[in-house]
């Protein structure tokens, strides 16, 4: 017998979570044929509460070690990235479930409280991808998805004639003006020092590059004054887009300084009042609203007075959830940049007003290292109109990722400058290497990314360019410090591929390589994007929401560096919105498509390696399932009582079984069985919709109630069961 081969499937949250109850079953019986085995590893929110707290084993430890192999093949759901908010419901649920956890402290009153903090706030934020992502990206859609689309076009709307949407940027003294960059000459300590005091070290090796900059504060502050006024004036929506959730550091403090703008009115005058009650600003208006409530109702009410003046007196702001009164600034972990802005464009320039209806916005994006690219998209369609989804191209994707690779990896060396002063990063020969003029309130980083990162980034971006014969466009800005040094490396590294196989490829500033792409968008043909990690996240949603409808349909291929593979299941999130939906009526209108993809390149990995034919015919039914499951538009229809995630499940066993089935009898038997039964399958998953599902728990489902609501179909299950 072939020896057996693993995956790991992630547990995980929310609607990917539920999901897997129903898929989960069918993948391991079907891998099975192949000698393959399935691994649950949870690395959902509650389990990593519980393992930081020393309740529960570190699994998030041990895929950490295990991408660091060769035999690493992870299935990687998307996963909750928790904001404070989210962590507080989240221990709460634990205890109710008779866990004995100790509060989130906000504010630590003592030595002991810190260190609970401390190790809770593991658990915050982006804190499983970095550990995971030890290689860099290469996403993509897959041609039958991509014909899906085609031929399947979702509606973008026109834009309007006089369009007046616009993105709103700095022009100075943002992170994109102050940057700096050196590369390393052999492996060292650095030092972080403000006004000579050092903050901290931090070791590098020969060849990294080490960057830093700083935005002001102060600069900040008046830039977004202006285009508060600019909106009211112009009557357009004001909406900011950060990502607070991956820089979980830079971007709340940023959010704070919006809210203290726009707010301002309200928060000056009960300046206070709101400090008595501990309202902090980088924590929104959600904050604000829970905050207030311990004041005396009389004074409450004249808060709540004034903020409704606020809103008559400032240009309407776009709301997340208008229906709830949600806006913009409610929490800054709902204003996902790379989520936030495809609509944008996907809407005709607009984003939605108080009164749920759609307004045209200014996008507010603060720092222009990245916020020009979405300008220069957003002047495009004004000028040539909306793109066309039925012949538009494709903008596929290699990022660099690996190792925490830039500013993705900054958050331990972020600051909010307590002091005016001077920030230097010194050498441990106390060479002054980078040297930045700070006032107290600016925020400042460093990002760094290794050699053996870049090298196998430009290996990957020439492989995909040589693979499809597209061109490969690298989004560098010679402008940029940090830019400068990366292209010194690819104009280094890229000659030797290029040598034996030759391919066209571009070196651009993000604008330009965006004017590049759209230009070939519209005319049909695809291009490569090769970028950092910020641009890899913005643009693998941007492309994918406007050519595909969601980013959650993109293959997400993470080579190891190690040898071992990741392929994580779509771009998208863990959709909350869907996990409402199920509990109140047990429908999931959750799309697998993403693990069904994730699944076939995972099962390719382990054929490629080992040469193992079973795997190999598993691996293409699968292939010819996900066609099939596109072809006949399987996806989860979003209504009550019509087929849904399960039901999206059954066709892909029935058609990966069919597939099977040409050259295996005990598979054409079980896609006999399962064609046979489709009406009374279909029948028993629909009497199962309609009704509340208690499955236990938000964070931490009960693992039977949630199997049980979403394995509803008798008959499948005992198919399923007996393969
Ligand atoms: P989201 O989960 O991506 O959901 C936004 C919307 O996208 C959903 O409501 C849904 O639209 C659609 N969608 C996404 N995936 C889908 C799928 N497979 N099938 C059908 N529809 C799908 O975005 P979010 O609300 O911004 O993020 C939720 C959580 O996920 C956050 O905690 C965030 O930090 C985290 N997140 C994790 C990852 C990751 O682990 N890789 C990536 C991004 C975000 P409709 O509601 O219209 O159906």
């Amino acid at each position: 017998m072939a020896p057996v081969s693993k995956i790991v499937w992630t547990k995980i949250d929310e609607a990917p979570a539920l999901a897997t109850y129903s898929l989960l079953p069918i993948v391991e019986k079907f891998l099975k044929e192949a000698n393959v085995e399935v691994e649950l590893s949870d690395i959902s929110l509650a389990g990593r509460v519980l393992a930081a707290m020393g309740k529960m084993d570190d699994e998030l430890a041990k895929l950490g070690e295990l991408v660091l192999k060769p035999e690493a093949n992870i299935i990687k759901l998307p996963n909750i990235s928790a904001s404070i908010p989210q962590l507080k419901a989240c221990i709460a649920e634990l205890n109710e479930q008779g866990f004995d956890l100790p509060d989130y402290p906000e504010e630590p009153k003592n030595e002991e409280e810190k260190e609970i903090q401390t190790k809770y706030a593991t658990c915050l934020g982006s804190a499983v991808n970095p550990v995971l992502r030890e290689g860099n990206s290469d996403r993509r859609a897959a041609t039958a998805v991509k014909k899906f689309a085609q031929k399947n076009p979702h509606r973008l709307k026109p834009f309007s004639d006089n369009c007046k949407a616009y993105v709103a940027h700095m022009e100075k003294n943002d992170f994109y003006a102050n940057e700096q960059s050196v590369i390393m000459s052999k492996n060292d300590t650095l030092s972080i020092n403000l006004n000579g005091k050092c903050l901290q070290t931090l070791d590098v090796e020969d060849r990294e590059i080490v960057s830093s900059s700083f935005l002001s504060a102060c600069e900040l502050d008046s830039f977004l004054n202006k285009t508060i006024n600019d909106a009211k004036e112009n009557d357009l929506l004001w909406s900011v887009h950060l990502k607070a959730t991956m820089m979980k550091v830079s971007d709340p403090i940023m959010f704070g300084h919006a809210v203290k703008s726009y707010y301002s009115d309200v928060l000056e005058k009960y300046k206070d009042d709101l400090e008595s009650v501990g309202f902090n600003p980088d924590l929104g208006m959600g904050d604000f609203e829970a905050k207030i409530q311990k004041l005396p109702e009389d004074k409450q009410n004249e808060i709540k007075e004034a903020v409704k003046k606020v809103y008559e007196n400032r240009p309407n702001i776009a709301m997340v959830d208008s229906d709830k009164g949600i806006t913009n600034l409610h929490f800054s972990n709902d204003i996902i940049i790379d989520a936030s802005m495809p609509p944008v464009i996907r809407e005709g320039g607009k984003m939605w007003n108080k009164d749920g209806e759609l307004q045209e916005c200014v996008a507010v994006i603060p720092d222009r290292t990245y916020a020009r690219m979405y300008s220069k998209m957003l002047e495009d369609c004004k000028v040539n109109g909306q793109f066309d989804v039925s012949t538009m191209g494709h903008v596929s994707n290699v990022g660099l990722m690996a190792k925490k690779a830039e500013e993705y990896g900054s958050h331990p060396f972020t600051y909010k400058i307590p002091e005016d002063g001077v920030m230097d990063v010194k050498d441990s020969d106390g060479n002054i290497l980078m040297s930045h003029s700070v006032k107290k309130g600016d925020i400042w980083r460093l990002y760094k990314v290794k050699d053996v990162a870049v090298k196998d980034w430009v290996r990957l971006g020439h492989e995909r360019g040589k693979l499809t014969g597209d061109p490969i466009v690298f989004w560098l800005d010679s402008n940029r410090a940090h830019d400068a040094n990366l292209i010194k490396r690819v104009v280094e590294y890229l000659p030797p591929h290029l040598e034996k196989d030759p391919i066209e490829f571009h070196i651009m500033a993000p604008e330009q390589a965006m004017k590049f792409s759209l230009k070939r968008i519209r005319k049909g043909l695809n291009t490569i994007s090769v970028t950092g990690n910020v641009l890899r996240d913005y643009l693998t949603d941007l492309f994918p929401i406007l050519e595909l409808g969601t980013s959650a349909k993109m293959m997400s291929i993470v080579p190891l560096l190690a040898g071992g593979g990741l392929f994580e299941t779509g771009a998208g999130g863990s959709a909350p919105k869907h996990v409402e939906q199920f509990l109140k009526e047990g429908h999931l209108r959750w799309d697998s498509l993403g693990e069904f993809l994730a699944l076939a390149e995972s099962l390719r990995m382990i054929y490629n390696k080992t040469g193992d034919e079973k795997v190999k015919a598993v691996c293409e039914a699968l292939d010819s399932a996900n066609e099939a499951y596109l072809d006949n538009s399987k996806e989860p229809s979003r209504k009550c009582g019509e087929p849904d995630n399960k039901a999206s499940h059954y066709y892909l066993a029935r058609y990966w079984a069919e597939a099977l089935g040409k050259s295996d009898d005990k598979f054409a038997k079980v896609a006999k069985e399962l064609a046979d039964n489709e009406a009374k399958i279909l029948e028993e998953l629909k009497n199962a919709e309609g009704q509340a599902k208690d499955i236990g728990g938000y964070f931490k489902p009960d693992d039977k109630k949630a199997a049980e609501a979403m394995r509803p179909s008798a008959t499948l299950n005992a198919i399923i069961n007996n393969i």
